[in-house]
């Protein structure tokens, strides 16, 4: 079976290192000629936009997906036309903007942060009103990881209105800042036939915006069952096919709240490579296939480090027990996610001693770095 991705990133590269091993072949398109998971592999280097190159990329295909989001609707309609896509445009169409999300979610049944729609200077001043005063401006169009937003604790006229510059005066949505207990994120697989099947709540830290580590399964999450019943419920409202992951904040008072989702495989779900017995990359392919789906349960806990702007020297990471290492073989640039760290136990102690002696180590290349710049 050939497969075709929309986009060549580290997601791309997992999904091939995943599929080749069951016989698929796979293309990739993607405007970047060193792009990861071209390396190797047939890649039509050309932009999402580019009409001739979507149709030879979609030359002889039997199924194409994609690993991220930001693919215009002309270049998804164009390819659903040559070949099945799963997920299909309605996945997509979901992500291309945070308000229609919101309201997605809502009409699949989950809840969110209090919002409010935010398209002139004016309109901050009341949704700042009804949302409350800690707050976060996100812009609705190409935020990830933390991109495009800015957090207002100050409500005089010159916070908001620096606020208000500061995300280019773009269409945003306010949205209550929420406190939370932790973040989780259920990834799950939805099949052709329909049928679901969920890998163990994850527990998710990040830190200015970007995920750093996930730790699987999470423990004593009082609303389990309530969080792997929204993210099927929102999988069954896309119709989706494939894996999804949907973030989620636990309140203090132990509820839930849904942030973002993201129809596709998911950094919280890199874990699942080592620590289960399917990972999402495997998964997503049979289910995109319409081969039968495998076993997401988890082989012990897992701890998932990502590795940040710098790679720290393969011996230090490798003297934390268990520590198995993923570099996408992207250039070093302040913030790119460059690889992560996969520690695995039968004990769940273990686990947490390895994730925290990765960050250290995660934490002494990034300070030598930063002092390897200045001097
Ligand atoms: P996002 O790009 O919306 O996923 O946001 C990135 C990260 O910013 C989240 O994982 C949270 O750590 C934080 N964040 C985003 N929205 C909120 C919110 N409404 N309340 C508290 N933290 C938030």
């Amino acid at each position: 079976m050939r497969i075709g991705v929309l986009g060549g990133g580290q997601l791309g590269l997992m999904l091939a290192e995943a599929g080749e091993p069951l016989g698929f072949s796979f293309r990739f398109l993607d405007p970047n000629p060193d792009a990861p998971a071209g390396r190797g592999r047939e890649l039509v280097c050309a932009a999402f936009d580019d009409a001739e190159a979507i149709d030879r990329f979609a030359d002889g295909l039997d199924v194409a997906t994609f690993e991220f989001e930001n693919v215009g609707p002309e270049t998804l309609a164009r390819l659903e036309r040559l070949v099945p896509l799963r997920p299909g445009v309605r996945s997509l169409e979901m992500k291309h903007d945070r308000l229609v999300e919101k309201r997605f979610l809502q009409s699949c049944g989950l809840e969110v942060p209090r919002y409010a729609a935010v398209d002139s200077e004016d309109d901050l001043a009341t949704a700042v009103a009804t949302v409350g005063s800690s707050s976060i401006l996100k812009t609705r169009r190409f935020g990830y990881d933390g991109k495009g937003q800015v957090r207002i604790d100050r409500l005089d006229e010159a916070s908001l209105r620096a606020a208000w510059e500061e995300t280019g005066r773009a269409p945003c949505l306010l949205e209550e800042l929420v406190e939370f207990r932790r973040e989780l994120s259920v990834v799950l697989v939805r099949g052709l036939d329909g049928k679901c099947r969920n890998w163990p709540i994850g527990e998710n830290l990040h830190r200015g915006g970007i995920l750093r580590r996930t730790v699987a399964p999470v423990e004593g999450v009082a609303a389990a069952t309530e969080a792997r019943a929204w993210a099927e419920a929102l999988a069954n409202g896309l119709d989706h096919v494939g894996v999804l992951a949907l973030e989620l904040f636990e309140r203090t008072d132990g509820s839930l709240a849904a942030n973002e989702f993201a129809p596709r495989v998911h950094n919280s779900g890199h874990w699942t490579i080592e620590g289960s017995q399917t990972s999402q990359f495997e998964n997503h392919l049979r289910a995109i296939a319409g081969l039968p789906l495998g076993c997401t349960e988890a082989i012990g806990h897992a701890v998932m480090a990502n590795l940040i702007g710098v790679c720290p020297p393969t011996a230090r990471m490798l003297e934390v027990a268990g520590a198995r290492i993923h570099l996408y073989g992207k250039a070093a640039r302040p913030g790119r996610k460059l690889g992560h760290v996969t520690a695995v136990s039968a004990d769940r102690e273990d686990v947490l001693a390895a994730g925290v002696a990765l960050e250290a180590v995660i934490e002494a290349s990034t300070t030598m770095s930063a002092v390897g710049e200045r001097s």
